[in-house]
């Protein structure tokens, strides 16, 4: 194979779902597939992803692979155990996909910092190399890329910004800690307060009902948006003062509300960013629909 035609393998690992692609030097998707991420112990979880790697590598040769994986992980081991993929605890992600496409290097990363490794590289921030990557669903994660490399930190967590605690008085989080970022701006969080505060409540509801009335007028659902915003600005600009950096681009299930969330962020990051070095910073709704299948074949072309 010359070359030019040389291809890695990204895989982007979610409880939800599963994808996987092909991809070129230059971040060309040749081939893309995705699943449902099944349900079932280690091995059934497995050979759903086998068979799907299966199909988008064909008869070619990947010269590298990259893993972006829903946490927690163990990068030093290549373990994984993502939190809503129950079967895999300590999972050997790394050496089973290694046996399952050849000696080839694997690079694990954490989902979050793949997705601002992809839009780094051919999205939203393709024309800085500092930025900083929010996603924001039934969690926040995130991911900070400096000079076009994602910042890992000491154990490969950094940039857990939806545990970035901004009220000292807050709500208890799913983390053990209080007042985090998440517990203002994550869609269930959101949905969970706008019932606290009567609307629509006792019914079935998520995030994209709760942003269509916020879109609509409704002063209970604009109000909630608004302290997530507030949240996120607050974890927004501590991040930016700490790295240094004026480019952020959030995406993710919740980012789908669109001004309703975009607007009151940018309002509240324009209070809150008052050091000279970050005046200038800017949020930016995401532009892939799959950064973090390209930022983990960014992984991967790395190593090569
Ligand atoms: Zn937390």
């Amino acid at each position: 194979m010359s070359a030019d035609s040389a291809t890695v393998l990204g895989i982007d690992i979610g409880g939800t779902k599963m994808a996987a692609a092909l991809v070129a030097a230059d971040g060309t998707i040749l081939t893309e597939d995705r699943i449902l991420t099944p349900p079932g112990n280690a091995d059934q979880v497995f050979d759903a992803l086998a068979e799907l790697v299966g199909r988008v590598v064909g008869g070619t040769t990947p010269i590298a692979v990259g893993i972006g994986s829903a946490g927690p992980l163990d990068l030093t081991h290549g373990l994984v155990s993502p939190v809503n993929i129950t079967g895999w605890r300590n999972f050997p992600l790394v050496d089973r996909v290694r046996a399952l496409v050849g000696d080839v290097p694997v690079e694990l990363g954490v989902d979050g910092h793949c997705f601002a490794l992809g839009e780094s590289w051919t999205g939203a921030g393709r024309a800085v190399d500092t930025l900083l990557g929010i996603v924001v669903s039934t969690g926040v994660g995130a991911g900070i890329v400096v000079d076009g490399k994602p910042l890992l930190g000491q154990s490969g967590n950094a940039a857990h910004l939806g545990h970035m605690v901004v009220d000292l008085d807050g709500e208890a989080c799913a983390c053990g800690s209080y007042g985090c970022v998440e517990t203002y701006a994550s869609g269930p969080r959101m949905v969970a307060r706008a019932q606290r505060r009567g609307w629509r409540a006792g019914e079935r509801v998520d995030a994209a009902v709760l942003s269509a009335d916020a879109a609509a007028g409704d002063e209970i659902a604009l109000a909630v948006f608004d302290d997530g915003a507030q949240a996120l600005a607050a974890g927004i600009v501590a991040t930016a003062v700490t790295v240094d950096l004026t480019t952020v681009v959030i995406g993710g299930g919740v980012a789908k509300a669109g001004p309703v969330l975009f607007d009151p962020v940018s309002r509240w990051v324009k209070r809150l960013a008052q050091l000279p070095f970050v005046t200038e910073l800017t949020v930016e709704p995401a532009q892939l629909a799959n950064a973090g299948l390209l930022g983990a074949a960014r992984l991967a072309w790395a190593t090569t």
